[in-house]
């Protein structure tokens, strides 16, 4: 069977450019692209047949369908000659079952989708794999590209970095200096990777990576390049299988730039209409209060949107004021029955604190979605026995110096009403064991 797909306009011109073209914007409006897929020849396949499909490729050897964003290959990128898919096996990440935080909040089916559990900590590997393929294939096909670029909070830049030094295709990234974890620095740094870190905030990074992209055979790596959207997509091809095909009631994911709040969108869209599901979840978007567009934008029922200039948040990789997705993202919730909703530093680092007392290893990120569940399960929007998914989008350990700062109460202006911190003593048994007997009683 032949499937295909292709960049479209979102505004919905009919005009269609090839996957391997070099091209972010429409050519007559400006507008960002999204992928668009050939759906008459996808639905030759009934869901019967491709939920067996997927189900017989994940975790297995066959190359390259191990992976869970290419098991679903066809609905993601058909364009590409498998010996040109560079993949670290990415996806396939567990669905926690939040049994005793749930309980604490008043839910009785919680559970986050462990999405930094990924090759470089965080859920953009599931669209890097794509980008990075595709421009293999470029290279591969005779296209002049001298490296690829983007500008990042700390994770796509780690994520670019790690496909590109698979591929063995030369990667620069633009960094907000002093505005990313240790371990985000480290990451393109020991894969050998132009690291630029920069005396900007993202926003800056932003626009002098575009200007760089445009004129000097630079492929441009940032989301407003819709590739990356079609991997991250799968998050919701994997929530509902993992599910066993039921769709569930809230997804809240933390969003900055807005292109996986559009992606996850876009993957349900997906899955309706190719008849595996009937029917949408409710999306949540949760920003961090002091970077906040979206919020304030959905409290004028989206009439209005304003970008604006984001304060410092401890969730460092949604510091955005200015997101390249918005209008992707506004057009996704208008049609999920979303809600945004915002959390200060205090919600979302003591959110972090209280889940992670129940086992959980959250990020920052992670932290704004979850102080959002709170709000939302207070407010009596989401209910007792609603099926609530949160999606935890890196991996704790790449921010071990905010739950330093945490469990030493050295956040400033916050109090951490779950902070723990290690008891020095001597070897000596007696101390030892009184020290045990008094706290554990
Ligand atoms: C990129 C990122 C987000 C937000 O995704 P956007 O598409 O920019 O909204 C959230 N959390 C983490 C950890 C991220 O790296
Ligand atoms: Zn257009």
């Amino acid at each position: 069977m032949k499937f295909n797909a292709w960049f479209q306009c979102i505004n919905g011109y009919s005009g269609r450019q090839s996957l391997s073209d070099i091209i972010y914007r429409c050519p007559e409006c400006d507008e960002l692209l999204e992928v668009q897929h050939d759906m008459e020849q996808l639905k030759l396949l009934s869901p019967d047949e491709w939920k067996n499909k997927f189900k017989d490729r994940v975790g297995r050897h066959e190359w390259p369908y191990g992976s869970s964003v290419w098991g679903k290959k066809e609905w993601v990128c058909p364009n590409l000659d498998n010996k040109n898919i560079v993949s670290t096996l990415e996806g396939g990440t567990n669905l926690f079952w939040a049994e005793r935080l749930g309980s604490q909040l008043g839910l009785n089916d919680l559970w986050i989708k462990q999405c930094g559990m990924s090759h470089t900590g965080s859920f953009k590997d599931l669209g890097m794999t794509v980008l990075v393929s595709m421009v293999k294939q470029m290279i591969a096909d005779g296209k002049s590209i001298r490296a690829v670029a983007c500008a990042s909070t700390g994770d796509t830049s780690a994520a670019l970095a790690a496909y590109c030094a698979v591929a063995g295709i030369p990667a620069i990234v633009f960094l907000p200096r002093d505005k990313i974890s240790l371990t985000q620095l480290i990451q393109p740094i020991t894969h050998g990777v132009l690291t630029l870190s920069l005396d900007t905030d993202f926003d800056g990074c932003m626009k002098l990576v575009k200007q760089v992209c445009e004129k000097n055979n630079i492929y441009l790596a940032n989301s407003m390049n819709s590739l990356r959207i079609e991997g991250q997509k799968t998050i919701s091809f994997e929530l509902v299988e993992q599910f066993n095909w039921e769709v569930p009631d809230f997804v809240i994911v933390p969003g900055g730039n807005l292109g996986n709040v559009s992606a996850i969108g876009r993957g349900f869209e997906m899955l309706r209409e190719l008849g595996l599901i009937n029917k949408f979840p409710r999306l949540v978007c949760a920003q961090a209060e002091q970077a906040n567009p979206l919020h304030r934008s959905y409290k004028s029922g989206f009439k209005e949107f304003e970008a604006i200039h984001a304060k410092q948040t401890l969730a460092s990789a949604i510091q955005i004021g200015d997101p390249v997705s918005i209008k992707k993202a506004i057009k996704i919730l208008q049609a999920f029955g979303g809600i945004v909703e915002s959390a200060n530093e205090s919600e979302l680092a003591n959110a972090v604190g209280r889940a992670n007392l129940t086992g959980l290893f959250c990020c920052p990120h992670t932290g704004v979605a979850l102080a959002v569940l709170e709000k939302l399960v207070k407010s009596g929007e989401i209910k007792k026995n609603d099926r609530v998914v949160v999606i935890s989008t890196a991996n704790g350990l790449k921010f071990t110096e905010f739950l330093h700062k945490y469990h030493t109460d050295k956040l400033d202006g916050i109090t951490s009403d779950y902070a723990y911190a290690p008891i020095n003593l001597p070897a000596d048994y007696e101390k030892v064991k009184e020290t045990i007997l008094n706290a554990v009683d």
